[in-house]
């Protein structure tokens, strides 16, 4: 199916490419939903693991840089490997963790939201609205250096200033027997624009906007993101938030937590790293399920990077490799690619992909509310006699039949 009248895109989008379940996905959307109505460029980047090996990960770095030249990238779920995964693909070692690769070049505050459909209702009975997670994307444990120590002996933290003058150290541990160690960092400038990103962000969105951290017991580190916070609160938001009736709020990680689950939604919830990575999915399946969650990275020099907050979906690939069907939920994919579009349509200043995206994302919710639906999603649905389950497969080509129908004034 083709339309005559494709829509142009004018500037190349970046695209990477993924592994597994969501590769198979990745094509089927590319096929079915974009292409016959699409007339848009693509600088693709294969991230499969094995290509990564081969060209020594070089193509993720090559797909950040491609990001900083065009501005907007759409990716794929990819394979983090561990040590399983080096052997499952005879890997030369076990690379970083592309997202992190990426993030790491590009800075910037990753941004979740769960997708909303009238007939899945959140299992937090308390959430009436989405809660979108700030997650902080530079530095912590995700740039870390670490070791295993094989016995006694001393760690320590040293500075060493690059102009001269006095070594900085601390006594991390005097080990008497084996152990390990952790080196992590940030640095001012990533976490201000992780601020602001986020006061930005929610008053775009009209939220509120809440903060947390352990800064009790991380008095230097901790504490330091959140005087950042409260400095660029007061310096730059306080009057637009008090005129938008919106709040900045600061607690500790675990009082936030607690206090998530009996509120009421329709807040941005600003998070470190980790605890961003752990939260989202919380978020993200008590949503309904992990295929209903958006991401997106927003730098401080406008690049943006859509993606699924998901993984490959690995059982179910396994399971599609042996033959069977599975019925894996591709939403979050057809968001990466809608949020991708729209903004591309933003910057281009061409309102008609961005209404693509619009459309889009109308057929696919819809789908979803009309019954028809992957596995994952109809455990969590309002009962309903007209609720189907149907395979990976059909549940595009139903979004795409929709889509079709939305379209065909375009014939
Ligand atoms: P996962 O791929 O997110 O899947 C975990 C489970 O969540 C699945 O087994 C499935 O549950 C459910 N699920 C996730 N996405 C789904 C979808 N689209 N449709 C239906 N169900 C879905 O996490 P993982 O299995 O821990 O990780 C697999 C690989 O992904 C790893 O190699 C990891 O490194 C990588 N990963 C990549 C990213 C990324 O690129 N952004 C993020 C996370 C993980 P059931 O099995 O119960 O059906
Ligand atoms: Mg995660």
């Amino acid at each position: 199916m083709s339309f005559k009248n494709k829509i142009k895109v004018t500037t190349p989008i970046v695209e990477m490419d993924g592994d597994e379940m969501t590769r198979i996905m990745w094509r089927m959307v590319k096929e079915k939903l974009l292409l016959p109505y699409l007339d848009m460029q693509l600088d693709y980047y294969d991230l499969h693991v094995k290509h990564r090996d081969e060209t020594d990960d070089q193509v993720t770095v090559a797909a950040a840089e491609a990001i900083k030249k065009y501005r907007v990238g759409v990716k794929c779920a990819t394979i983090t490997p561990n040590a399983e995964r080096v052997q499952e693909y005879q890997l030369k070692t076990a690379w970083k963790s592309p997202n992190g690769t990426i993030r790491g070049i590009l800075d910037g505050t990753v941004f979740r939201k769960p997708i909303i459909t009238k007939n899945i209702r959140p299992v937090v009975s308390a959430w009436k609205k989405p809660i979108i997670i700030g997650r902080h994307a530079y530095g912590d444990m995700y740039s870390n250096v670490e070791m295993q120590i094989a016995g006694a002996g001393t760690a320590e933290l040293v500075y060493t200033p690059a102009g001269g003058g006095a070594e900085l150290r601390k006594v991390i541990h005097e080990f008497r027997e084996p152990g390990i160690i952790q080196g992590i960092h940030n640095t001012d400038a990533s976490i201000e624009s992780f601020a602001r990103a986020c006061f930005t962000f929610a008053l775009d969105q009209q939220v509120d906007l809440w903060f947390s951290t352990k800064d009790t017991i991380s008095k230097t580190y901790d504490a330091h993101f959140r005087d950042i916070f409260t400095r660029e609160f007061e310096h730059n938001w306080q009057e637009k938030y008090h005129a938008a009736g919106l709040t900045y709020f600061f607690t500790l990680i675990d009082d936030a937590v607690a206090r998530i689950m009996k509120h009421e939604g329709g807040i941005l919830w600003a998070l470190k790293n980790y605890d961003g990575d752990v939260m989202s999915d919380m978020v993200a399946s008590a949503s309904g399920s992990l295929a209903m969650m958006t991401s997106v990275l927003v730098s401080p020099q406008g690049y943006f990077e859509y993606e699924a907050a998901h993984g490959t979906v690995q059982k179910h690939y396994y399971r599609h490799q042996a033959g069977e069907r599975t019925s894996t939920n591709s939403m979050a994919l057809i968001f990466a690619w809608t949020g991708g579009l729209r903004k591309r349509g933003e910057l281009d200043q061409t309102p008609a992909v961005a209404h693509f995206a619009d459309t889009l994302e109308d057929a696919a919710i819809g789908t979803v509310e009309s019954g028809i639906m992957t596995g994952d999603l109809l455990t969590v649905a309002e009962a309903s006699a007209g609720n189907r389950k149907v395979d990976t497969e059909a549940f595009i080509d139903a979004i795409a039949a929709n889509l079709h129908n939305k379209l065909s004034w375009n014939k």
